[in-house]
């Protein structure tokens, strides 16, 4: 009785749920030191909402309290805990990367890819991973290591990519050349059937069923406080309806970018795209883009009914020309027959496309302006969709409340009559669709700014553009000057010499880009005063560049389906500490 007094008064007294050291002698009661306690994310949101009902702090302090990246470690499968028991535990490892992961054991990178490629779930298996093993991991549904801690590259690596990963299991004696794992006298081979917990470290013989994470219950009162104190709103990076299905589950109230090039890749429209790219006059494109027109319309027509009336906003075609052209001699063979052309002129066209340094070459609004009509397909598409959707009497549109408005979106802008020119061309064709279809329908054409000279003259591109994106990636690179796609080679010499303190394609470098942000903000507003302003580069997920979005006025963010929760308490967080 006496420790439990004392318990309930130290967490009074500290607010806090606390580790307490204490001891017994001779009758008598001793405490010895008390801490607040350590905790994983489901203890931090349960005591949070504990602490709160108790009354000893505030909703707002509860929010505080929480880490936002914790919450990473909940939005990932888990495996059903009324199935589990009925299941063989064979062996215990470090609990490294959480999530449930059920596959063919594989003991190899090469077969983990082959095996992923046929269809197959796998789990890669090894006595410790290298960066060798890369690209296993990434084919792989999770990772289970015989040796290493919970900083290891498995580890480090498995938790990076958002895998579940059981390391350090000592128990099993691996042996890679013969392709089985022993446990005692029980063997694993290639092939076997396992299931790995990465939250508590249990690997089980069999495919043990999972449960998707559980978003209401304590998680649901976080968002929902986090929602109520929040003044950012939180959209998502999505490019299919899945990532858009699962980000509205999250509960993100748009999509900030849907870069539209990903969905030209898919295997039964690249021909066309390519057929497309590699036409010699407007005519041969335009019947290229004719056969895309369908597939982008259906694209969207899904994306809208999904969204049902949220935004969306939808980028147009940005990556340099190239990208989508064939590498493989087969592929090169096969298109020059589709064609009706020789291999050495199809080879001679796409040698004309190299560019030195794609990144600031043919692309973005560049490419729109010397093939208008790419962007006008893609703008027909957008806009014959959302007119559809309108159509059908808005039935989509009942849960945003409002109707659905296309936010059209045009990349890599840096002058003011880039931006004008396209709009000119790009009107007609929505104004021409909404008298087609008889219809009322609200559009925005707005622009990324992810080119300094953008920022530096937003007040004169604001006075077309109904909407500005901050594309931080592109406008990063930009203004460091480091390639994007190579700095992470040297970054790290960078923060492990403390030159830099964080990766700036991480974490949005405030002083130098976020100053460019800041000034764009300003004087787009001196322009237009609503200014409607988001970002969608990858900081958008993240906590600390949230908080400088909040503090710039930004009006959402925008992150990849799974930072979503994350993004929603650190918006909130970011609110409360502005008002303290
Ligand atoms: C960006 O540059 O930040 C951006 C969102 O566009 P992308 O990454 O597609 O270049
Ligand atoms: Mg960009």
């Amino acid at each position: 009785d006496q420790l439990i007094a004392i318990f309930s008064k130290l967490e009074k007294h500290y607010r806090d749920m606390q580790d307490v050291e204490f001891t017994i002698e001779n009758g008598k009661l001793y405490i010895l030191q008390t801490r607040s306690g350590k905790r994983t994310a489901p203890a931090s949101i349960k005591v949070a909402i504990d602490l709160v009902s108790e009354k000893l702090i505030t909703k707002k302090e509860a929010l505080l309290r929480i880490e936002p990246e914790k919450l990473d470690q909940l939005l990932h499968p888990t495996l059903d805990p009324k199935a589990k028991f009925k299941y063989k535990l064979i062996a215990t490892g470090l609990p490294a990367s959480p999530g449930a992961g059920v596959g063919e054991v594989v003991f190899n990178a090469e077969t983990a890819v082959k095996w992923k490629e046929a269809g197959k779930k796998v789990i890669l298996v090894r006595a410790e991973t290298s960066p060798e093993d890369i690209s296993g991991m990434n084919a792989a549904q999770g990772i289970l290591t015989a040796r290493g801690g919970m900083t290891s590259h498995a580890a480090v690596v498995a938790r990076g990519m958002g895998k579940c990963c059981v390391s350090g299991c000592e128990s099993i004696a691996v042996s890679e050349i013969e392709k089985k794992f022993r446990i005692g006298d029980l063997i694993v081979s290639e092939g076997d059937l396992i299931t790995l917990d990465g939250s508590t470290g249990e690997v089980f013989l069999g495919e043990v069923p999972t449960v998707n994470p559980e978003l209401s219950g304590y998680f649901g009162t976080i968002m929902e406080w986090s929602d109520k104190y929040k003044k950012l709103g939180v959209r998502t990076n999505a490019d299919t309806p899945r990532d858009a299905q699962v980000a509205r589950d999250f509960g993100a109230t748009g999509i900030g970018l849907c870069r539209t090039e990903h969905m030209f890749f898919q295997a039964d429209r690249i021909f066309a795209v390519r057929q497309m790219i590699l036409a010699d006059t407007a005519e041969q494109r335009k019947v290229a883009l004719a056969k895309i027109f369908p597939m982008q319309k259906n694209d969207f027509l899904e994306l809208f009914k999904i969204m049902k009336g949220f935004p969306v906003k939808i980028r147009l075609l940005d990556p340099p020309l190239h990208e989508f052209l064939p590498k493989e001699k087969a592929d090169i063979e096969a298109l020059a027959r589709e064609m009706g052309i020789t291999v050495e002129k199809l080879q001679d066209k796409i040698d004309s496309l190299h560019e030195q340094n794609p990144m600031m070459g043919h692309r973005g609004c560049r490419l729109g302006i010397s093939f208008p009509e790419i962007f006008e397909m893609q703008v027909r598409a957008i806009a014959e969709a959302a007119c559809e959707v309108i159509k059908k009497n808005n039935v989509i549109a009942s849960e945003a409340k409002q109707s659905l408005i296309p936010e059209i979106m045009i990349p890599l802008i840096g002058e003011f009559n880039e931006f004008k020119w396209l709009k000119d061309r790009l009107v007609p064709v929505i104004e021409d669709t909404i008298k087609k279809y008889g219809v009322k329908m609200t559009y925005e054409i707005g622009t990324m700014i992810e080119i300094p000279r953008a920022a530096l003259t937003a007040d004169a591109i604001a006075t077309e553009a109904d909407f500005f994106s901050f594309g931080t990636n592109d406008l990063t690179q930009m203004t460091y000057g480091f390639s994007r796609d190579d700095a992470g080679k040297f970054l790290k010499d960078y923060t492990d010499k403390k030159i830099l303190a964080e990766d700036p394609f991480k974490t949005l470098d405030t002083v130098g880009v976020g100053r460019l942000m800041k000034m764009a903000v300003d004087l787009g507003r001196s322009t237009k005063k609503k200014l409607h302003i988001g970002i969608c580069g990858e900081q958008g997920g993240d906590p600390a560049t949230i908080k400088y979005c909040h503090q710039i006025g930004l009006n959402y963010v925008s992150c990849s389906p799974y930072r979503v929760p994350i993004a929603r308490l650190a918006a909130a967080q970011a609110a409360i500490e502005a008002d303290k």
